[in-house]
């Protein structure tokens, strides 16, 4: 199917004025579960996003598919047996969810030795699989810790997961634009109109629609003031950096989970394709746009990953990156605000914030549940969210990009269609000159046909 630069273009000309029965805004993970449950189940369905597909949180996650470890000893054995189910769902369904095995360290800092070992066995248990946990002393030699159990979870490409969702809501009939912002909101006879302005080409549309989904992440609470005129209580924003590191230096294939020596925070060396990626840290911001990695920060996870990996020098840096965490609950530790998403109504506006890559299913049928009570029709939710969408296995990486998955600057192919911003040694530099050319003869033939 043609996804693309045209296709954008045919249905931004159909825009003006046009009746929709949910606009979503925001193309991350949550927005993108939801649309193709909510184009699934009939609905004339809009999802834009003013960036690209995947730009906000949702390609600078840690990449992880998980049931996260660390939530069943905060003691929220709900939210780990959710994720469990929907690691395994994944791991089943898709071809780019794969299974990694975790060695998770011990040192004097860790909780004890045979706590580890049942915390191990039941999250093993909750995720139906029955090993039992070893532990491996001086197996490998990992300086400062006293030995390890290996567990195992999943990687993912984050973002191919997101474009995967937003082609599948594509299929099913909603109409999804990449670079188109949605500005004004003003409540009209128990309805909503919203500008929508193409950030990529310039242009303003005005849509009606019934409800709105604000699934914009980190900025839902700027969407939600942009609606209710109010502050979202209890939303609150913390910040995550990586590393992303040549491999030359990491003897071990396996992942590795261990506290940092400098203030027993938890973190991850995860091994991909040429790289590494070390995250993250956990730190309150007030900015949804706190997009650097400070020099602090990068000597915080250089110094306690170094520690583990003597070999290692500065020079193995390659990259880094950020995502802010959109999350919901109280305390003033990062580290302890519930994990679990939150669903917000005011009038005819469902917010969503706090949605995991791994539980996006279960987050997207509560969201799109909550909407069909807004709009007064029941929702179909309990097999879906489905990923219809497979990329094809033939043809040219860079023009199925272009041409079947919207691409539309050099960034959207080498961070969110192809990942070798993360994944590669030379994160896609070689291929940068090739791209911007064929994006541009893209846009010179776009300029002298006229699609519309
Ligand atoms: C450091 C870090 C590591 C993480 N690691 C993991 C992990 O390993 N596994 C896991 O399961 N989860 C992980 N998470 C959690 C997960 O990545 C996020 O919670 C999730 O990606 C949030 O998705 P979202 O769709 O809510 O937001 P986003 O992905 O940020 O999407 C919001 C979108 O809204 C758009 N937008 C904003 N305003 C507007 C507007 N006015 N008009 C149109 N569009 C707009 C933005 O451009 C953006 O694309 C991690 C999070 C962080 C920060």
């Amino acid at each position: 199917m043609e996804f693309s630069l045209e296709t954008r273009k045919k249905d931004l000309g159909t825009l003006a004025g046009r009746y929709f029965d949910v606009l979503i805004i925001g193309g991350g993970i949550a927005g993108a579960g939801v649309a193709s449950i909510l184009a699934a189940n009939g609905l004339d369905v809009i999802l834009v996003d003013r960036a690209d597909f995947a730009s906000g949180t949702s390609s600078n996650s840690s990449k992880l598919i998980h049931g996260g470890i660390r939530y069943l000893g905060q003691g929220h054995v709900m939210v780990t047996m959710d994720l469990l189910r929907e690691r395994n769902y994944l791991m089943k369904n898709t071809d780019f969810v794969k299974g990694i095995d975790f060695d998770i360290l011990i040192d004097d800092r860790s909780w004890r030795r045979y706590t580890i070992a049942a915390g191990l066995l039941f999250y093993n248990l909750l995720g139906r699989n029955y090993s039992i946990p070893r532990f491996h002393k001086g197996k490998y030699s990992y300086p400062g810790f006293k030995g390890h159990y290996t567990y195992m979870d999943a990687v993912t490409d984050d973002a191919q997961l997101v474009i995967y969702n937003v082609i599948t809501a594509k299929m099913l009939g909603a109409m999804t634009l990449n670079y188109v912002a949605a500005e004004k909101i003003i409540k009209e006879n128990g309805m909503n109109r919203v500008t929508l302005r193409d950030t990529m080409f310039g242009g303003e549309y005005s849509v009606k629609c019934k409800v709105i989904v604000n699934s914009t992440g980190p900025w839902v609470g700027e969407t939600y003031a942009k609606y209710s005129g109010k502050d979202m209580n209890g939303f609150k924003l913390s910040k995550g950096s990586h590393l992303i590191m040549k491999k030359d230096h990491f003897p071990f294939g396996n992942a590795v989970a261990f506290k940092s020596h400098i203030d027993g925070r938890q973190m991850f060396v995860i091994p991909r394709n040429e790289t590494v990626i070390i995250g993250t840290t956990d730190d309150f911001v007030t900015s949804p746009d706190s997009l650097k990695v400070t020099d602090e920060e990068k000597d915080y996870i250089y110094e306690s990953v170094k520690r583990l990996f003597p070999a290692l020098d500065r020079s193995d840096i390659i990259g880094t990156y950020v995502g802010i965490r959109p999350l919901y609950g109280k305390g003033n530790d990062p580290g302890r605000v519930t994990r679990d998403f939150h669903i917000d109504v005011t009038g005819k506006m469902v917010s969503v914030m706090g949605v995991k890559i791994t539980n996006y299913r279960t987050a997207s049928r509560k969201v799109a549940a909550t909407v069909g009570k807004v709009l007064g029709r029941k929702m179909r939710t309990s097999d879906l969210p489905q990923i219809l969408y497979r990329r094809r296995e033939e043809g040219d990486r860079i023009d199925l990009a272009i041409n079947e998955e919207c691409a539309l600057t050099v960034e959207d192919i080498l961070k969110r269609r192809l990942g070798y911003f993360y994944f590669k040694a030379d994160q896609g530099k070689g291929i940068r000159d090739e791209i911007t050319k064929r994006i541009k003869a893209k846009v010179d033939n776009l300029n002298k046909t006229n699609v519309i």
